[in-house]
């Protein structure tokens, strides 16, 4: 009699003696989007590392289409179809890495072979994506095993190899293949979770605004003893334009930017006792800093926040004695939905003007990328559906939260499907491979280890994988539960 349980123990018995295998023919791939060179490897990861597997499993219509931006990476779509009667899973991974950076790995440790060292798993892509996305295979797998050879739904797969670059391609590609790609719930394996090892139900993720803030003198530099004190400084202004937006404790003072009615109720309520941080980063929370009043988990789930990237003015590399002629700052804001990002660049002119900041310029604005939430009430984030499998599989009470922003274990993710697709809001449910992450010490000692955490499509930073297969069975417990996802689709439906 097929079970839950029984297709849980399927699953843990993969991971306990294949899935290390598995991702190490993954990972050997060297299927990095950032480096020129390397396009034969992302189609090779696609064809000979995906498709067999997903052959095997009985996906047809599998098909590699070319990336439709020319010169990015090709991007495979796949379809299980069971039944129309049942409901439909669109599921997402990227196969694409970011840059090996194979110069800079610690001694012994290579990007492209999975290595174990202490309870950690190092290799290029085994938290962002591959693990994820074998995750995902093997968790399906063992519901067929159990079931007889049926899921219980219908399942289509995108897996792109431009992740890193930005997706480039992806949304003409999703928008174009529309009605093929048509499904009741996306769970995208691609998403963080509120701490290493709180399974993480997250609802959308938070916009990205970004804008330079610029101020030109004069053509050149002018020689400091002779106009230092006589003649405007730039970056001395830039620093005030700054201090203006936002206050010595991070609260934003632009409060044009900020959502008029607060946090959401339902927002608050979801992020009630959700933690936050963790992940290894060498960063702490620090409670004086950002919105007076709000919690952790508010400020970065529900609320806006306003970040310099970089700012130059003069050569801090080779100074000269000069009031320098200019100074520009790269800035964002991280926004949630209750914002309309078209009103930031007028509200910032009028607060920069009413400041007297008339010189200072708004260049480049615009949204990088657009915030979304579903309801943390829509049937997917709070019925029986992942939450109750997440924490049922994995012993831990989720976490959900209304946007997604950095690492995960286990995490799941639902969200407004914006891939137009989908024919109703959804979710995503995501699962890093960073499976084992066994604690803060072995992610910052990964991240040490590991160059060139970042990718430019402002999403990554999982160069490399905590990914513990420890032999201690009080670690199972956290390290299993990221493949569960797809039960929680079977099992509200039956
Ligand atoms: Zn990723």
């Amino acid at each position: 009699m097929p079970s839950r349980d029984g297709a849980i123990a399927r699953a843990r018995t993969f991971f306990d003696t294949s899935f290390r295998d598995r991702l190490a023919e993954l990972v050997a791939i060297p299927s990095t989007s950032q480096d020129a060179g390397h396009d034969g490897d992302l189609r090779r990861y696609l064809e000979q590392a995906i498709r067999p597997w997903l052959e095997r499993m009985g996906f047809a219509s599998i098909t590699i289409h070319p990336n439709p931006c020319p010169g990015f990476g090709p991007i495979l779509t796949a379809e299980r179809m069971e039944s129309a009667g049942r409901p439909t899973v669109l599921t997402y991974g990227h196969g694409d890495t970011v840059r090996g950076l194979e110069d800079q790995w610690s001694a012994g440790l290579d990007p492209w072979t999975l290595t174990d060292e202490g309870d950690v798993w190092y290799g290029r892509g085994t938290a962002d994506n591959k693990g994820q996305h074998a995750l995902n295979l093997a968790a399906l797998q063992a519901v067929l095993d159990e079931r007889g050879g049926q899921l219980g739904f219908n399942l289509k797969l995108v897996l792109e190899t431009a992740e890193e670059r930005g997706s480039a391609g992806l949304r003409e590609f999703v928008a174009h293949h529309r009605d093929a790609l048509a499904a009741d719930v996306l769970i995208a394996s691609d998403g963080p979770r509120v701490a290493p090892k709180v399974p993480t139900i997250a609802t959308g993720t938070r916009g990205i605004f970004v804008f330079d803030l610029a101020i030109e003198l004069r053509p050149g530099g002018v020689h400091s003893g002779h106009w230092g004190g006589l003649t405007t400084d730039p970056a001395i202004v830039l620093a005030h334009a700054i201090a203006s937006i936002c206050d010595r404790r991070g609260k934003i003072l632009v409060r044009d930017w900020l959502p008029a009615n607060g946090v959401p109720a339902s927002v608050r309520d979801v992020l009630d006792g959700c933690p936050v941080g963790g992940g290894g980063e060498a960063a702490t929370i620090d409670p004086d800093w950002g919105e007076p009043g709000l919690t952790a988990a508010e400020k970065i789930y529900g609320w806006n926040s306003f970040i310099v990237l970089a700012m130059l003015s003069g050569r801090p590399e080779n100074p000269v004695n000069a009031v320098a002629p200019n100074a520009r700052a790269r800035c964002h804001i991280r926004y949630t939905v209750d914002t309309d990002p078209t009103g930031f660049e007028p509200a910032l002119r009028r607060h920069l003007d009413a400041h007297g900041f008339e010189a200072v310029r708004i260049e480049h604005a615009g949204v990088g990328m657009a915030a979304s939430r579903t309801d943390p009430a829509h049937p997917w984030s709070a019925g029986r559906s992942p939450a109750w499998s997440s924490r049922s599989a994995s012993g831990h009470k989720s976490s959900r939260t209304p946007r997604a922003g950095c690492r995960a274990t286990c995490s799941w993710t639902i969200s407004a499907c914006r891939w137009s697709g989908c024919r109703t809001a959804t979710m995503a449910a995501s699962s890093t491979g960073r499976t084992s992450t066994s604690s803060r010490a072995s992610a910052a000692r990964a991240s040490r280890r590991s160059p060139g955490c970042g990718g430019i499509s402002g999403k990554a930073g999982f160069p490399v994988t905590p990914n513990a297969p420890s032999t201690d069975p009080s670690r199972h417990g956290r390290r299993r539960p990221t493949i569960y996802g797809f039960f929680s689709v079977h099992s509200r439906k039956s």
